[in-house]
C-alpha cells in the first residue's frame, strides 16, 4: 500500500479542480492524489464535460457578445500555476479587457442556474493564480451557468481569497496526515459519487 506521507508534502502543487471536489466531499482529493484513483466517469459527468467543451467553443466563436463584454479578447483554456500557494490548473477562459482588466471565466453545467460555493472558490483560485501569472490585481470573475449560459459576475474579495487558502490548507493537511478524512456527505451525494466503490463505510 502507498504511504501518503512519502508521496505528498505541503510543497507539492495540487490541481485547482480539487477545490470544487473537496467542497463536494473532503475524501475525493485524498482518493485522487494519495491513492491515484481516478474512476471512470459516470454518464452525467461525461455529459457535463462534453457540454463544457461545447460551451467553450460556442463562446469563443461568438466572442462572448451575448454577455455584453464591450471590448476585449476572450482566450479559452489558459493554464495557470501559483508558486506561492502551490496549486495549478486550466481555467475555461480568460477575458482580457482593453482597459487592462483581466477576468477568469468558468462554464458550469448545473441542473439549476444557481451559484454554488464550490464554483465560486474554484473561480477565485483561478483568479489568484492569474494574478501571479500576469502580475495584476483581479477584482472580478464570471460564472456561466446552465445550458442557456446565464452569466454571473463574482467579486474576488478578501473573504473569498481567505476561503481559498483555508480550503487548500485543509486539503493538504489531510493528504500529509495520510488519513482518510471524515465525510458528512449525504446518501444522495454518495449515490452520485464516482468514488462510492472505494468508501467501505458507506451503506
Ligand atoms: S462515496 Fe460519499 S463519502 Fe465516499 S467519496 Fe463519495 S461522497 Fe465522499
Amino acid at each position: 500500500m502507498l504511504k501518503p506521507t512519502d508521496i505528498f508534502s505541503f510543497e507539492d502543487s495540487i490541481p485547482i479542480s480539487l477545490i470544487r471536489q473537496y467542497c463536494f466531499c473532503p475524501r475525493i482529493p485524498f482518493f485522487y492524489l494519495v491513492y491515484g484513483i481516478s474512476p471512470e466517469l459516470k454518464p452525467w459527468v461525461e455529459e457535463g464535460l462534453s457540454f463544457h467543451e461545447r460551451m467553450s467553443v460556442l463562446q469563443r466563436r461568438r466572442n462572448l457578445s451575448s454577455v455584453r463584454f464591450d471590448e476585449g479578447r476572450f482566450v479559452p483554456h489558459v493554464d495557470v500555476k501559483s508558486e506561492l500557494l502551490k496549486f495549478h490548473g486550466r481555467v475555461d477562459g480568460v477575458f482580457f479587457f482593453n482597459s487592462g482588466d483581466i477576468c477568469p471565466i468558468e462554464f458550469k453545467l448545473a441542473e439549476k442556474e444557481e451559484i454554488r460555493r464550490a464554483h465560486v472558490l474554484q473561480l477565485s483560485a483561478y483568479a489568484l493564480a492569474l494574478e501571479e501569472k500576469y502580475c495584476k490585481s483581479i477584482q472580478q470573475g464570471f460564472l456561466v451557468l446552465g445550458k442557456k449560459g446565464k452569466v454571473f459576475g463574482i467579486r474576488i474579495d478578501e473573504q473569498k481569497r481567505e476561503d481559498v487558502k483555508k480550503c487548500l490548507e485543509y486539503i493538504k493537511a489531510s493528504l500529509v496526515a495520510g488519513l482518510l478524512p471524515e465525510s458528512s456527505a449525504s446518501e444522495r451525494q454518495c449515490c452520485q459519487c464516482e468514488y462510492l466503490n472505494f468508501c467501505a463505510d458507506r451503506f
